[in-house]
């Protein structure tokens, strides 16, 4: 007898972006055939756990009743393309969309192995098309990935200053649009990214992209091609741990990259123009869209949505997503945004989120509408310690210390994961534990809350219980002695950081 497997299925959605008809398909599909939640991913879309094996085929058949699919939602592909959830902030955020949208379609790969398998098309095996003569070259069925797909993963996002809500600098490759005169001009493009490492293998680390040039926005899928094929072509097929783009770029230098891929787009890149980021934050609660609509973000702490006492998250989307004439947008920190709302409809789907206590944050701290979390134990196989369980407590009981701190309402990332493997973007978070073994996680501390910086390793190898006796004096220290407007992670960079440094430096000089 066939054991019981249980899958992960991930829904490709560019943007995040998806209707009120799919997402009560999700819903429905979710409640008869996966685990009993839903769960928003860090990269803007949806994830069904615990499907069983003969339900596969019903939950793809399914999603492609409204439209949607899970093609190179995993795999050595592009992944999920990420944009700013909110595209009515303003018409550059809708353009950017579109452009996120038509590279997604762009970088799919061209098999229709997919639409065989799963979706009945003809011919599971042996459906690709076959050269016309022995002596005819095979066709080049995948133009992009070749007959070997990728080295490893690639991602790629796009963000629109002064937002870093994608956390653009940790994609493999990055659009930062460029805005002038209200237009979009252009993008800033960003390089070798990437979260993942192995505790202990210094020959892996996270790293950020570097900036290497700007392009206008007819050139992005073009540059796209450009830079997958060199990844594709160079990327070190020999060590998973070592696949990445970001280290292709470390080991031949971004100079090497920047060439390679002008050389294949057939264009170079002008000199990158001025942008500034300020946060990676999402704005929670009403807002006027520039189209005159509202929208309404919703904190979903690690992007669970399930009925819970007291907070019956599921039951209220599904109420709002029955009468909402707009859409619904992911965002990359795990939330959700309910969009185009008009006028009239904003008193009914108040009225909804009011009689479910939804509506307000204000008693929510900083910090937890900051925070992200992986799902780890008990569906990812890869897990070396507990994340998404384990972040509701760590975080009730740093919200004690910041109570009387007085720092409730200061806005600090916090991240959790349950391995280094980085899926919630951990090396970018003020305060990052990232497991290591049960209730073992090595703590970082002090990057940048606009996404610009990665932090730095404070202890190794450290219990909850421990991380709150280390962060109980630090952010103390940081309500008595931070200067105007410093961050979280500056502050532990300035003082903590530095301190532990000069005191490595010191034992090391004897
Ligand atoms: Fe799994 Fe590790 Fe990713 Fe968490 S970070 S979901 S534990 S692979």
């Amino acid at each position: 007898q066939e054991k019981a497997y249980g899958f992960m299925l991930r829904v490709r959605l560019p943007g995040g972006r998806c209707t009120p008809e799919q997402y009560l398909k999700i819903d429905r599909l979710g409640e008869e055939l996966a685990s009993p939640s839903l769960r928003l991913t860090t990269r803007q879309t949806f994830q069904f756990h615990g499907v069983a094996k003969g339900d596969l085929k019903k939950l793809v058949q399914g999603l492609h009743q409204v439209w949607l699919d899970s093609i190179a939602a995993c795999g050595d592909v592009n992944r999920n393309v990420m944009a700013p959830p909110n595209p009515e902030r303003s018409a550059v955020h809708q353009r950017v969309y579109e452009l996120a949208k038509g590279f997604s379609e762009f970088a799919l790969p061209k098999s229709r192995a997919y639409h065989e398998i799963w979706l009945d098309e003809e011919l599971v095996a042996g459906g690709e098309p076959k050269p016309e003569s022995p002596a005819a070259p095979a066709p080049e069925v995948e133009p992009m990935y070749g007959p070997t797909y990728l080295p490893r993963k690639f991602k790629v996002g796009f963000a629109v200053p002064p937002s870093n809500d994608v956390d653009v600098f940790s994609q493999d490759l990055g659009f930062i649009a460029v805005v002038e005169n209200g237009e979009l001009a252009g993008f800033n493009v960003t390089a070798g990214g990437g979260m993942g490492m192995s505790h202990g293998n210094a020959e892996t680390y996270p790293r950020l992209g570097d900036l290497i040039g700007f392009v206008t926005p007819d050139k992005v899928n073009a540059l796209g091609f450009a830079a997958i094929t060199t990844q594709r072509d160079y990327g070190d097929r020999t060590n998973r741990k070592h696949a990445r783009l970001k280290y292709t770029i470390a080991d031949r230098g971004i100079a090497w990259f920047k060439a390679e891929v002008e050389r294949r787009a057939g264009f170079a890149f002008e000199p990158a123009r001025p942008f500034r980021f300020t946060t990676i934050s999402d704005e929670y609660g009403w807002h006027r869209a520039a189209d005159g609509t509202w929208f309404h973000l919703l904190f979903i702490l690690s992007g669970r949505i399930k009925d819970t006492p007291g907070w019956p998250m599921r039951a209220a989307l599904r109420e709002i997503a029955q009468i909402h004439t707009g859409d619904f947008r992911l965002t990359p920190s795990q939330n959700l945004s309910i969009s185009g709302i008009t006028d009239e409809q904003r008193p009914r789907i108040e009225a909804i989120l009011q009689k479910h206590g939804l509506n307000e944050t204000h008693q929510v701290s900083g910090l937890r509408l900051n925070a992200l979390s992986c799902v780890a134990l008990p569906t990812c196989g890869l897990a070396l310690a507990e994340s998404e369980r384990a972040l509701p407590g760590l975080l009730d009981k740093l919200e004690i210390v910041l109570d009387a701190a007085g720092l409730r309402r200061d806005a600090i990332s916090i991240r959790m994961t349950g391995c280094p493997n980085g899926c919630a973007r951990p090396y970018i978070g003020e305060i990052a534990f990232v497991g290591r073994a049960p209730n073992k996680y090595a703590l970082f501390l002090g990057a940048k809350l606009d996404g610009s910086r990665l932090n730095t390793l404070y202890a190794p190898s450290v219990s909850l219980e421990e991380g709150v006796e280390i962060l109980t004096p630090i952010l103390h220290r940081y309500a008595r002695e931070r200067g105007e407007g410093e961050e979280f992670g500056d502050f532990c960079q300035r003082t903590v950081l530095a301190e532990k440094k000069a005191e490595t430096e010191n034992t090391a000089n004897g």
